[in-house]
């Protein structure tokens, strides 16, 4: 019989990678309390609408790569839904949706979890992966925008990634853009006929997304087209202008970056993407992000601005593989109960369960195999300490093993709880285990 394996482009985090991904939520979920950013979940899946709306028609996401769930019975059904391909989208319909419009503002939200696109899977692009998410609704910056911005490099420091470029634009808003996307019309006319197909009918109904293009035919055309910059209105220029004196004021460095217009319709004035120095490829980027001001409205809020970035944590493990940081260890427990006697998993799991009821890390071996056997299979697993249930038992007492100082000594049951505290505390200040006699 077959055996099955996980879909194409999705891969199961066994606990070695599972552990880094919980060490990078850790650090996201402490970089978000001390920001002010709180916790918000959003189904995995939404009314296909969302996206079509939010993220726009015409873009990658929804054109090739939104993940289509047909699990309703009618044919009206079969359509309606879709797994998120991005987060931005579901929680703006729950920001409207719960009224959080009333709250006071900005509103500050987090999400981290699976998001999905239906690519062709390569390296570095799976169909489900991970996002870190931080969204802001209700101010228009240009200060929180630079915050934001900030608050993605400590991610990435504190990660332990040791160099990250951010690549800066800003696209304007539905004053100035119109005025550079008839100038990109222009500028891409003459060419049509040299245009893969799908370029060419983007040409019509959004020239914006021929700079996004990843066909390389369009890499040489990309880089002579006319620059956003040049076309920005004063309150774009000065927002853009502020953002930058802002982020100056922090010290975080920048690429100015004309062509980064991100692959997402939502976007307004500022958009940021993270790189690792030296790597171009788009399935390098690390994250991306931007303001998104029209994006309430069209998912039918009151019109209200908002910024935000989604990082992508399966990159930032694979570029922290790349630089040759350490994967931590994964975790393990403390403490070990065997015994003497195969057959008594009573008193081992009696005892295993009153050292973990006072908090302690502690399983039993429940196994009924001989006591050699036991203490093996717990120095194996990194255990630092045996408990060993044998005959002092009689006299109220077990064995404590330092499993990695290979001394033991008596302790009474009674006091063992206190003993076991004291030593982990002791291993955890990095004072070593109980000492024996
Ligand atoms: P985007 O909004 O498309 O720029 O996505 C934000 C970040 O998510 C990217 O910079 C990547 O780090 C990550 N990402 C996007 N798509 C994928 C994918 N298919 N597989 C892995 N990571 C991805």
């Amino acid at each position: 019989m077959s055996r099955p394996q996980a879909p194409r482009g999705t891969r199961d985090l066994l606990p070695a990678e599972r552990t880094v991904f919980l060490r990078l939520e850790g650090i996201a979920r402490s970089l978000t309390d001390r920001y002010g950013y709180q916790p918000i979940e959003t189904p995995l899946f939404e009314q296909a609408e969302v996206f079509e709306r939010g993220v726009g028609a015409v873009t990658d996401v929804v054109e090739k790569e939104l993940f289509r769930v047909s699990a309703g019975r009618g044919e009206a059904e079969r359509e309606r839904w879709a797994l998120r391909p991005e987060p931005t989208a579901g929680m703006v319909r729950a920001y409207v949706q719960h009224g959080m419009q009333t709250l006071p503002q900005p509103v500050k939200l987090t999400l981290i979890g699976p998001m999905f696109r239906y690519d062709r899977p390569q390296a570095g692009r799976y169909r489900q992966f991970w996002q870190f998410d931080v969204e802001a609704f209700g101010d228009a910056g240009p200060a929180i925008d630079a915050e934001i911005i900030e608050l993605a490099m400590r991610f990435y420091a504190e990660a332990g990634l040791p160099a990250v470029e951010l690549r800066l634009n800003s696209i304007g808003d539905p004053a100035c853009r119109p005025g550079y996307i008839e100038a990109l019309r222009s500028y891409f006319a003459p060419h049509t006929e040299a245009l893969p197909e799908l370029e060419r009918a983007r040409l019509v109904t959004s020239p914006l997304r021929l700079l996004d293009s990843k066909e390389p035919a369009m890499a040489a055309l990309i880089a002579a087209a006319p620059s956003i910059t040049d076309h920005l209105c004063d309150a774009c220029a000065e927002h853009f202008a502020g953002v930058r004196a802002h982020l100056d004021a922090m010290s975080v460095t920048y690429r100015l970056e004309p062509r980064l217009v991100r692959g997402l319709d939502y976007y307004t004035r500022t958009t940021f993407e993270f790189f690792p120095v030296g790597h171009d490829g788009q399935q390098d980027a690390l994250g991306g992000g931007g303001r998104y001001d029209g994006l309430i409205e069209l998912l039918g809020g009151r019109p209200t601005p908002g910024i935000g970035f989604g990082l992508g944590l399966d990159r930032v493990i694979l570029a922290l593989a790349a630089a040759g940081v350490a994967a931590p260890d994964v975790a393990h427990v403390s403490s070990v109960v065997v015994g003497a006697d195969p057959a008594d998993t009573l008193t081992r799991l009696r005892i295993a369960t009153e050292l973990r009821a006072a908090g302690l890390s502690a399983r039993a071996d429940l196994g009924r195999r001989k006591l050699g056997k036991q203490l093996e299979s717990a120095a194996r697993e990194g255990a630092h300490f045996a408990v060993i249930c044998g005959d002092e038992l009689e006299a109220g007492q077990v064995l404590l093993r330092d499993l990695q100082a290979g001394t033991q000594r008596p302790v009474t049951v009674t006091e063992l709880t206190r003993e076991l505290a004291r030593s982990e505390a002791q291993h955890r200040h990095g004072a070593g285990g109980p000492g024996g006699r």
